[in-house]
C-alpha cells in the first residue's frame, strides 16, 4: 500500500460534493460521515495516523463498496478503493474489522461459508436424482461451476437453475462436493492476510483438480475471482465467467431454445456483475436473454453502469441493517413491476429481506429462474 500516493489522491478532492448525491448510504441517512466525501475525510485521518472515532469507524463499514461514487468524481478519485484500503489499514493496526465481521470470518474459516450454514447442507439444493449421478471432482472436465455461499445456502434456486440449464444444454462441467468460500467477504472487510490465504488455498485446489475455467453465479465470486485474485496472484490464469455469459453463448449456438413468458419485470444490474467487474461486458447479455424469454423488462436507470446498489454489499447488513432496508425501499419505490430480477444471489436475498421488512408485495428472482422456465415452456 503506497500511503503517500493514497494521501495525494485523497487530497486532490475539491469538495465539490457531487459524489454525495449518488451515494445510497448518504441518501437514506443524510449523514455526511456516511457519504463518499465524508468517508474520504475519514480515510485521510486513517492514512495520516490520526485517531478516528467509533462513529467514523462504523461509517467506513457501512459503505457497500458499490463504486457508484467513483463514476461521478471529476477528479477521478477511486473513492471506493480508498475506502477499502482504509479498512485494510485499520485491520493492520488491529483496529478493525468490527466484531460482526470477525464472527463471520471465523465462520468462514471453520465452516467454509460466509452465511453460518452447516457445511453438510451445502449441497441441499441438488435434488437426489442428480446427486446419485454427480461425479463431482472425478468428472472429466476442466470447467468448474462454482456456486458460492449465497447460492448454496440462501438463494438455492440460483444454484439449481444454472446447474439444470447447463445439464440440459449438454455442457461439460463439474461441481465440488465440498466447496470453499471465495473469500470476497473477508477481502471486503479489509482482512487481507486471511483473504489472501483463502485465495491461495482455492488456487491450489483448482490446480489440483485441473480447473481451467470457472463459471460463477454470484457477483461477489465473479468480482473476487476475476479481479481480486489476479491482483495478488499474477499467475492465476483460470478463465472466469458469469453463468449468464455462458448461457448467452449456449443460446446463440442453438443449444437451448427460449420461449416467451410474457410478463413484466425490472432488471437490476448488480455492481459486482457490472461496474465493478468490467465495464459493459455483462450489461447487454442479460437484457438480450430476458428479451428472448419474452419478458417485457423495465430499466432502473437509463445507463446500466449507474444501476443503484441493492443495499447489501460488504457486510453492511451486519453493521446497520436499517440502511439496507431503506436503500431497498427506495429502489422498490422506483419500480412499477411486481417482479425484480438480478444476476447476483446477494441482491436477490437482500430484495427479499427488504420486501419482508417493508411488506411491499414485490417478488425477487435470480435471472436463471426465468431462463429455465422459458426453456421448459
Ligand atoms: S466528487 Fe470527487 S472531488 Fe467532488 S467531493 Fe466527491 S471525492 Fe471530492
Ligand atoms: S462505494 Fe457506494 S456506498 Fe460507498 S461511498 Fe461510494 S457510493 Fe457510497
Amino acid at each position: 500500500m503506497d500511503v503517500n500516493k493514497l494521501l495525494t489522491e485523497i487530497n486532490s478532492c475539491i469538495d465539490c460534493k457531487d459524489c454525495m448525491e449518488i451515494c445510497d448510504t448518504y441518501m437514506v441517512t443524510n449523514d455526511e460521515l456516511k457519504s463518499p466525501n465524508g468517508r474520504l475525510k475519514i480515510a485521510e485521518k486513517v492514512f495520516s495516523n490520526n485517531q478516528i472515532s467509533e462513529e467514523e469507524r462504523i461509517s467506513l463499514y457501512t459503505c457497500t463498496l458499490c463504486a457508484l461514487c467513483d463514476l461521478t468524481c471529476q477528479q477521478e478519485i477511486q473513492i471506493s478503493e480508498i475506502i477499502h484500503s482504509s479498512k485494510v489499514r485499520l485491520v493492520e493496526e488491529n483496529k478493525a474489522p468490527l466484531e460482526i465481521h470477525n464472527k463471520i470470518i471465523r465462520g468462514i474459516i471453520e465452516k467454509d461459508n460466509s452465511v453460518g450454514g452447516n457445511p453438510e447442507e451445502r449441497l441441499n439444493w441438488l435434488p437426489e436424482s442428480y446427486k446419485t449421478k454427480e461425479l463431482f471432482e472425478k468428472k472429466d472436465s476442466d470447467t468448474l461451476l462454482f456456486l458460492g455461499c449465497m447460492s448454496s445456502f440462501r438463494v438455492k434456486e440460483s444454484a439449481l437453475t444454472p446447474y439444470k440449464i447447463l445439464i440440459l444444454a449438454g455442457y461439460n462441467f463439474k461441481i465440488l462436493e465440498k466447496e470453499p468460500c471465495c473469500g470476497e467477504y473477508v477481502y471486503s472487510a479489509g482482512n487481507l492476510d486471511v483473504a489472501k490465504k483463502i485465495f491461495q488455498e482455492n488456487i491450489e485446489l483448482f490446480k489440483k483438480i485441473g480447473v481451467k475455467n470457472l463459471i460463477v453465479t454470484c457477483g461477489g465470486c465473479l468480482y473476487a475471482f476475476y479481479k481480486v485474485y489476479r491482483k495478488y496472484f499474477k499467475d492465476f490464469e483460470v478463465n472466469v465467467r458469469h453463468i449468464i455469459d455462458v448461457i448467452y453463448d449456449l443460446e446463440k449456438e442453438g443449444k437451448i431454445t427460449l420461449k416467451p413468458l410474457n410478463k413484466p419485470i425490472t432488471y437490476h444490474d448488480p455492481c459486482r456483475v457490472g461496474r465493478k467487474y468490467k465495464s459493459g461486458l455483462l450489461y447487454s447479455e442479460p437484457r438480450e436473454l430476458l428479451k428472448k424469454c419474452g419478458l417485457e423488462f423495465k430499466e432502473l436507470t437509463t445507463n446500466p453502469e449507474e444501476s443503484p446498489c441493492c443495499g447489501s454489499g460488504s457486510g453492511i447488513r451486519g453493521v446497520d441493517s436499517s440502511i439496507c432496508i431503506k436503500i431497498g425501499k427506495e429502489l422498490f419505490n422506483n419500480i412499477d413491476t411486481k417482479e425484480i430480477v438480478s444476476s447476483c444471489p446477494l441482491c436477490v436475498f437482500n430484495f427479499r429481506y427488504v420486501n419482508y421488512k417493508n411488506q411491499m408485495d414485490k417478488e425477487s428472482k435470480y435471472i436463471t429462474d426465468y431462463i429455465l422456465e422459458s426453456i421448459r415452456k
